[in-house]
């Protein structure tokens, strides 16, 4: 099962919209996949029309049963969707109390890790959507994953909320010594506007290395997609973005079989 967490501290830079349409498209090409809501604002989950207010069983449960020192029960918070493929561990709006009691107890910051570990044969790729807040769910969210994604959207705001997460993730990293591996993806680029093309320029100065080398362009069929419920790769397959992304997740799976023969021949 592969783990892969989208996560940018800055808000509304298209992490919730890189989740549902990546975990959209790898369930068209097959894949068993579960996207995984970790923001109390439950936007991933309101796509899905499950509501964050009066769900019970949700990413918010894992919590509650790791704190009453339950296994969790995680098979029981999952819902499939209409998108064959694709299912869904949803967020109430009850998650904000984990992230606003902090450290409540040993071993917080891997409940979500150590939920999906049990459930690791049943799905190929599980996708985490995290808040836009540096605190214990997305330090969840990261140490669950093997791949990072932090998508940016191309204006300058954007680029300063960059410097910041990868600053954070310098930090966590360290502290626990294991590799810095992520890819940034430039999104809701406008090629008509110099803001856009000048950022885009700044990331490839400054972030050459981890950045993905083509851009998720502004295109409205994502929120129309949104907006009827089903990822836009299923609602719109020929649309602008949902081709890009679909390059996107191309370039993903390769280094991911790259990374796969390096462990195999190590
Ligand atoms: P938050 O930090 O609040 O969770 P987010 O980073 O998850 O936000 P999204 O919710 O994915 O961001 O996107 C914000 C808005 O921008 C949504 O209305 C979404 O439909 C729209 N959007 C995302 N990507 C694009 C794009 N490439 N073109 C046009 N609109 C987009
Ligand atoms: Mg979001």
């Amino acid at each position: 099962m592969k783990i892969w967490t989208v996560a940018n501290q800055k808000g509304g830079v298209g992490k919730t919209t890189t989740a549902v349409t990546l975990g959209g498209l790898l369930a068209d090409w097959g894949f068993r996949v579960l996207l995984v809501d970790l923001d109390p604002h439950g936007s991933l989950t309101s796509y899905f029309r499950i509501s964050p207010d009066q769900i019970e069983g949700s990413t918010y449960s894992l919590f509650q049963d790791a704190g009453g020192g339950q296994s969790p029960r995680i098979r029981a918070y999952i819902h499939p969707t209409a998108a064959g493929g694709l299912s869904v561990l949803p967020a109430t709006t009850a998650l904000a109390a984990v992230e606003r009691k902090g450290s409540g107890f040993d071993g917080m910051g891997l409940v979500v890790s150590r939920a999906l570990s049990g459930i690791a044969a049943e799905f190929d790729h599980v996708l985490i959507d995290s808040p836009p807040l540096l605190g214990v769910l997305m330090i969840n969210a990261l140490a669950a994953c093997k791949r990072l994604l932090v998508p940016v959207q191309t204006e300058f705001l954007a680029l300063k909320g960059l410097e910041r997460m990868v600053a954070t993730l310098h930090m966590i990293y360290k502290s626990r010594n294991k590799g810095l591996d992520y890819t940034i993806v430039p999104t809701m680029f406008d090629r008509r506007t110099s803001a856009s093309v000048q950022s885009l320029k700044t990331l490839r100065e400054q972030y050459r290395a981890q950045l993905w080398d083509s851009v998720i362009p502004i295109d409205t069929k994502l929120r129309d997609a949104s907006q009827e419920g089903l990822p836009a790769s299923v609602r719109y397959p020929d649309s602008r973005a949902v081709i890009a992304y679909r390059e996107l997740l191309n370039e993903l799976m390769k280094t991911e079989i790259l990374d796969e023969r390096k462990l195999i021949t190590a």
